[in-house]
C-alpha cells in the first residue's frame, strides 16, 4: 500500500459531523453583522510580505516568528495572511473605499500563524473580522462592542467578560514608554530574554508577557492610564458612559496592550475562563494611524477579530448542538419505486426548498434501508413501494417516536410533513 499523506500539523479538516455547528455559527454571525448594516468584504489569502511587516510591526510575535512566508515563482516574497486587518486596509486604500467616507465592513476566513499547536491554538485557524473606517468618536467603539455582545446573546454563549483599556495617543504612549523603560531597566537582571529584547524595541509588549516570574514586576509598573492625553481620556470616559448606559458590563485592565503595534486609544478583549490559557475569544480596538501608515490618508478606524475555533469549543462545552441531519429519509422498494421516487423527491424539494430530504441510493432490502434511515438521524422515514405507487400514496413512519405508521396521498405529503415537523 502507498504511504498515507497526513494534513499539516496544526491545520485541521472540518469534518461533516462538525460542519453543522460551523454553519450554525457562521449564519448567526452573518445575521448579526447584517442587523447592524455591516457589509462583507473578501480579500485574497496571500499578500505581499511587506504589507504585514509594515502594519503589524516588526517586533511582534507574528512578524518575528509566526508568518508563513515564501518566495513565489517570480521571486516575490508572499505571506499567507496571519490576520485580516492589514488586508482590509490595503483593499480599502486600493479601491478608494476609505477617503472621505464611512465604512462598516466584515469578513470571515482562514488565517495562518506558525505557532505551537495546542487546544485553541492552531496554524490554520479562522477569524471573523469587523472593521470600521472614517468614524473617530467613541460611539463606533461602543457599537463594535454592542455588536459582539449581541453575537454572544444570539449564539447563547455565557460567561464571556469584557476587558477594556486605552492606549492613548501616539505622543502619550511615547511619553509613557520612556517612563516604563526607566522602571523596567531597574529590574533588568530579572527580565527574561524576550523582555530584554523588547525593552529596546517594544517595551509596552512586556506588559503582555505570559511569564509568571515577571508578573510581580509588571503588576507594580507605572500605569499608562496616568500618562494619558486629555483627548484620549475623554474618549475613554465617553465610551465607558455609553456602555454603562446600555447595560454592558466591563472591567478595566490596564495591562491590556494587544499583540499588534497599530492600536491606539480603545483596546478591548472578550475573555472566558473556560478555555484554559487560550481564553481570549475576541480582541480589537482603535487603529487611527494604520491607514496612513499603509499609504492612505489619515483615517480613523476601529475593529476587532474573533477566533472561531475558540468560540465553537465554548459552544460545544456549553452544550449547543447543530447537526446537519436530514429531516426525512425516503426508502424505495423495487425498481419502479427507484424511478418514481426520484421524481417525487424532486417535486417535494420544489414545494418545500428548506426540507432536508435524503433519498436512499444504492438499493438494499427494506430492513437495510430502514437501518440507514435510522442512522441518518432523520425524524421521519417515507416508504415508497409498488403498492404505494399503484395507489398514489406513501407510508410515513416516525423514526424517533412511538407513533403509528400512517399512509397519505402523495399529493399531500408536503403539507403532512410540514405539520409533523412543526414548521
Ligand atoms: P493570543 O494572545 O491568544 O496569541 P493574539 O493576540 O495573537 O492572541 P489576535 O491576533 O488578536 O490574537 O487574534 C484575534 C483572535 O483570534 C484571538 O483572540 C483568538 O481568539 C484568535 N486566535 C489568534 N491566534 C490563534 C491561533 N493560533 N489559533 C486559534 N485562534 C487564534
Ligand atoms: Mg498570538
Amino acid at each position: 500500500m502507498a504511504e498515507k499523506i497526513q494534513s499539516i500539523r496544526g491545520m485541521h479538516d472540518i469534518l461533516p459531523e462538525q460542519s453543522g455547528l460551523w454553519q450554525y455559527f457562521e449564519n448567526t454571525i452573518r445575521d448579526t453583522v447584517q442587523s447592524y448594516a455591516y457589509r462583507e468584504i473578501r480579500m485574497p489569502i496571500v499578500e505581499s510580505t511587506d504589507l504585514f511587516c509594515r502594519s503589524i510591526g516588526e517586533v511582534t510575535d507574528i512578524v518575528e516568528k509566526e508568518m508563513y512566508t515564501f518566495d513565489d515563482r517570480n521571486g516575490d516574497s508572499l505571506t499567507l495572511r496571519p490576520e485580516g486587518t492589514a488586508s482590509c486596509v490595503r483593499a480599502g486604500i486600493q479601491h478608494g473605499l476609505l477617503h472621505n467616507q464611512q465604512q462598516r465592513l466584515w469578513y470571515m476566513g482562514p488565517m495562518f500563524r506558525h505557532e505551537r499547536p495546542q487546544k485553541g491554538r492552531y496554524r490554520q485557524f479562522h477569524q471573523i473580522g469587523v472593521e470600521t473606517f472614517g468614524i473617530a468618536g467613541p460611539d463606533i467603539d461602543a457599537e463594535l462592542i454592542l455588536l459582539t455582545a449581541r453575537m454572544w446573546k444570539r449564539l447563547g454563549l455565557q460567561d464571556i467578560r469584557l476587558e477594556l483599556n486605552t492606549l492613548g495617543s501616539n505622543e502619550a504612549r511615547s511619553r509613557y514608554r520612556d517612563v516604563l523603560v526607566n522602571y523596567l531597566t531597574e529590574y533588568k537582571d530579572q527580565l527574561d530574554e524576550d523582555s530584554l529584547r523588547r525593552l529596546e524595541t517594544n517595551p509596552l509588549r512586556i506588559l503582555d508577557s505570559k511569564n509568571p516570574e515577571l508578573q510581580a514586576i509588571i503588576e507594580a509598573a507605572p500605569k499608562l492610564m496616568d500618562y494619558l492625553d486629555d483627548e484620549s481620556k475623554l474618549h475613554f470616559e465617553q465610551l465607558q458612559a455609553m456602555l454603562k448606559n446600555v447595560g454592558i458590563e466591563f472591567t478595566i485592565n490596564t495591562r491590556l496592550v494587544r499583540g499588534l503595534d497599530y492600536y491606539c486609544k480603545t483596546v478591548f478583549e472578550w475573555v472566558t475562563d473556560q478555555l484554559g490559557a487560550q481564553g481570549t475569544v475576541c480582541a480589537g480596538g482603535r487603529y487611527d494611524g494604520l491607514v496612513a501608515q499603509l499609504g492612505g490618508r489619515e483615517t480613523p478606524a476601529a475593529g476587532f477579530a474573533m477566533g472561531i475555533e475558540r468560540l465553537l469549543s465554548l459552544l460545544e462545552d456549553q452544550g449547543v448542538k447543530a447537526a446537519g441531519d436530514p429531516d426525512v429519509y425516503l426508502v424505495l422498494q423495487g425498481e419502479q419505486a427507484q424511478i418514481q421516487g426520484m421524481q417525487l423527491a424532486e417535486s417535494m424539494r420544489d414545494q418545500w426548498p428548506e426540507l432536508k430530504l435524503q433519498v436512499n441510493c444504492g438499493g438494499g432490502s427494506f430492513k437495510s434501508q430502514m437501518k440507514k434511515a435510522d442512522k441518518s438521524g432523520a425524524l421521519i422515514g417515507l416508504i415508497l413501494g409498488e403498492s404505494e405507487i399503484d395507489q398514489g400514496i406513501i407510508a410515513v413512519k416516525h423514526l424517533r417516536e412511538k407513533l403509528d405508521q400512517q399512509t397519505v396521498k402523495q399529493a399531500e405529503i408536503i403539507s403532512v410533513l410540514q405539520k409533523l415537523l412543526n414548521t
